[in-house]
Formats: C-alpha cells, sequence, structure tokens
C-alpha cells in the first residue's frame, strides 16, 4: 500500500477533491502528520470517521517497523534498524552532540556503488526507497525527539544507499519536510553525500538549491579512488572536480569533501598535498574521519598524529580541514557500518 508520507500537500488536495471533500481537510491532515508527528488513522479525531476509515484503507501510515534499537556506550548515538513493508531492512541513526541531534538516513536498501570499506556497499543493491520511506525515517525520530521536548537539528543523507542514485525521490523527499505548512525543515540544515554521479551533480547545481553537497572523495589520484570507489573509473577526479566547481559557481555554496582516513592508505603527506593541489582556490572544506572498520575490509585507521599532519599539509596550502570524531564504533553505527551487523 502507498505510504501516507509518499503524498506532498498538492497531491493530498487533489485527493482530497476527488473523494469530494472540502480542501481544507488536506491542510487538517498534513499538519498533524507534519506538526503533531501523529502517525496513525485513529489519532486524526480532526477528521470525520468516514474520512479516517477511507484513508487507512488507501494508506499505509506506519512506513517502518522498528526491528531492533541499538544505543551506543556513551548513550549519545542510537542506531535503529527498520523493516520496511516489503521486508526489506534499512537503518537510520541518531547523533546528539551538545547543541545538535544530527539525524543520518538512508535512501536505498543495499547500495550499488561497492565502495570497497563500505558494509552498505558490501551488501549489494536491493532497491530505492520511495520519497515516503525516506520522509518516515525522520517523522520517525522527530517524534522520538518531540517526546523529550528536543527536536532535530540536521538531516545528513549519508546512511545506506547513494541518494543521487534515487534523485527524484531524495530531492522529493527533502521537499515534503522542507513544506512551510508542514515539517518545515529549512533546506540548508539537509546534507546530501553523493559518492561523485556526475551527471546528477551537475543536475543539482542547475536547480541552484540550498541544500548543503557533500562529496565522499576519500583519494586524489584516480588509481587509487578507483581501487577504493569502483565509480571513479566511470567518473574521474578531475570530471568529478569540473561538476563540483560548476556547483559552487552555480551556488555560491561551499562544498564538503569527505575523506575517510585509512592507515598508510589515504593518509600519507603525499596524498594530503596532491589534494591540496587539487582544490586549492575552491570554496570547499575537507572532512576527514578515521576509517570504520568494516567486517569486509582490511584497511585500518588512521592513527590520531597521522590524522594531525594530514590536516596539517591540508591547511599549509589554505584548504581548512577538520578531523571528526568517529560515533557509535561500539554499535557498528559508524558510517559504512550500517549493514554489518544485520
Ligand atoms: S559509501 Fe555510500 S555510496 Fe559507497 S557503497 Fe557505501 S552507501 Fe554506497
Amino acid at each position: 500500500m502507498r505510504l501516507i508520507y509518499d503524498l506532498d500537500l498538492p497531491e493530498l488536495t487533489s485527493l482530497m477533491i476527488e473523494w469530494g471533500e472540502p480542501v481544507y481537510r488536506a491542510h487538517q491532515i498534513w499538519q498533524r502528520l507534519y506538526r503533531q508527528y501523529w502517525n496513525s488513522s485513529e489519532q486524526f479525531t480532526n477528521i470525520p470517521t468516514s474520512l479516517r476509515d477511507r484513508l487507512a484503507e488507501n494508506f499505509e501510515f506506519q512506513a517502518l517497523a522498528l526491528a531492533t534499537a541499538l544505543n551506543s556506550s556513551d548513550g549519545q548515538t542510537v542506531k535503529s534498524l527498520f523493516k520496511l513493508q516489503d521486508g526489506r531492512s534499512i537503518e537510520a541513526v541518531l547523533m546528539r552532540y551538545e547543541k545538535r541531534n544530527t539525524l543520518c538516513i538512508s535512501s536505498q536498501a543495499g547500495c550499488a556503488m561497492g565502495c570497497v570499506f563500505c558494509a552498505t556497499g558490501q551488501m549489494g543493491f536491493k532497491r530505492n526507497l520511495s520519497s515516503g520511506e525516506i520522509v518516515a525515517q525522520v517523522m520517525y525520530y522527530a517524534l522520538m525527539l518531540h517526546k523529550e521536548t528536543n527536536v532535530v537539528t540536521n538531516v545528513v543523507l549519508m546512511g545506506m544507499g547513494e541518494p543521487f542514485h534515487n534523485y527524484d525521490n531524495t530531492l522529493a523527499a527533502i521537499d515534503r519536510l522542507n513544506d512551510p505548512q508542514g515539517y518545515n525543515f529549512g533546506a540548508r540544515r539537509f546534507t546530501i553525500s553523493t559518492v561523485g554521479l556526475v551527471p546528477a551533480i551537475r543536475r543539482f547545481a542547475a536547480e541552484k538549491r540550498q541544500i548543503n553537497l557533500a562529496i565522499s572523495l576519500h583519494a586524489a589520484d584516480d588509481a587509487l579512488r578507483t581501487s577504493m570507489l569502483p565509480v571513479n573509473k566511470r567518473y574521474p577526479i578531475e570530471e568529478l572536480l569540473a561538476a563540483c566547481r560548476e556547483y559552487i559557481a552555480a551556488t555560491g555554496r561551499r562544498i564538503t569533501f569527505e575523506w575517510a582516513l585509512i592507515n598508510e592508505v589515504n593518509d600519507t603527506p603525499e596524498q594530503a598535498t596532491l589534494l591540496a593541489k587539487r582544490l586549492k582556490g575552491m570554496l570547499c572544506h575537507v572532512n576527514a574521519i578515521p576509517l570504520n572498520p568494516t567486517q569486509g575490509y582490511s584497511g585500518q585507521a588512521t592513527t590520531r598524529e597521522r590524522a594531525e599532519k594530514f590536516k596539517q599539509v591540508l591547511e599549509s596550502y589554505g584548504i581548512p580541514c577538520t578531523i571528526r570524531l568517529r560515533r557509535g564504533i561500539d554499535i557498528q553505527a559508524g558510517c559504512g557500518q550500517l549493514a554489518s551487523k544485520v
């Protein structure tokens, strides 16, 4: 059955017209869904029972069945494993910081990109998520935090899947969550992370959206990058960076490059220097994070000293770099670990 979250407000409005209901019913439903976080048809006591029943007959309100939730030992990270209606599994992670609650959500069940160090890549592609299944992950955590009088502050599409491989549904989900009459979550608080699908980056640039863009780069030369990210064969680094420059020129927005620091693989001064030369003059920032271990990949996380050295090289060329903390390692909730426990 179709999810209620698969509808946007104009579609819900057309449906009410088709069902012979007043147009304002669409707003009544929309606001309760996205402002009160109601998630079952019985809760909709603000509309007539006949309409409630008709909604229940035609739409699924429970998009995700929680299969298991794991809390990290520091209590700051929670990973949820959800079962979709067809039995597929996806995961989403909530990371609590002092002033932020960042949600990392999935755009696909599995992933076709095959990045060697990624547990999701190791499991292969299952299917695209519908826009409603993407929205539902955010609404699940929005409700959880609402009960603690707290809110989601940032959403990153860095969970299972390549968001630009499911472009239309991903962007439709963001637009739905961004609706000022509904959840009203600012575009600038979303980050899409892509492995570098060049045509999609160009399309995204042309749409001039305010959403943040992050590129999983991880290597500064094509041979190394192709050995880690097979997609690089199709879209080599120069082509990828040209698309990134187009995006910056079109939007005026800074781009983030993600770099999983792997000991003696891509954390060397040579890689840092080559990267710095490639990025020189670009409105960008490098987010480096020690690799999260996965069962199917033998690479090890960098050391603190090597990470610092890497950062220093970049900064000596004027490229800002942050070494990020690894979160939720003990519950396999770090980036690339999402599928490995399931
Ligand atoms: S890192 Fe991202 S794009 Fe690469 S295989 Fe994993 S989920 Fe897919």
